[in-house]
């Protein structure tokens, strides 16, 4: 005989109600039932994805300001024009 289906054990909000999640709940976490979006460990996996992106994504500005912070030091005293020559050679055109 099959198990009776299982319904996802979170409330849903929408609004000013609020209702049980209508979903079958599909994976079992410390004897409460989730369906897949509202799977716990699901969400846990998800925002530690995002945050590892956010992290990733903030060495970079910070290397960025970092870099720019220094060119901006050794400019400075040198005559835009000057610099302008330096980009040049540098591009190599
Ligand atoms: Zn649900």
């Amino acid at each position: 005989m099959a198990e009776p289906k299982s319904q996802c054990c979170r409330t849903v909000y929408t609004g000013y109600c609020s209702h049980k999640c209508q979903r079958a709940g599909t994976v079992e976490r410390d004897g409460a039932f989730y369906c897949k979006q509202h799977d716990p460990v699901r969400i846990k996996e998800k925002d530690e994805l995002k945050n590892k992106k956010w992290e990733q994504e903030r060495l970079k500005r910070d290397e960025r300001w970092k870099r720019e912070s220094i060119l901006c030091d050794l400019a400075n005293g040198i005559p835009t024009d000057e610099l302008e020559c330096y980009e040049l050679v540098l591009k190599g055109s």
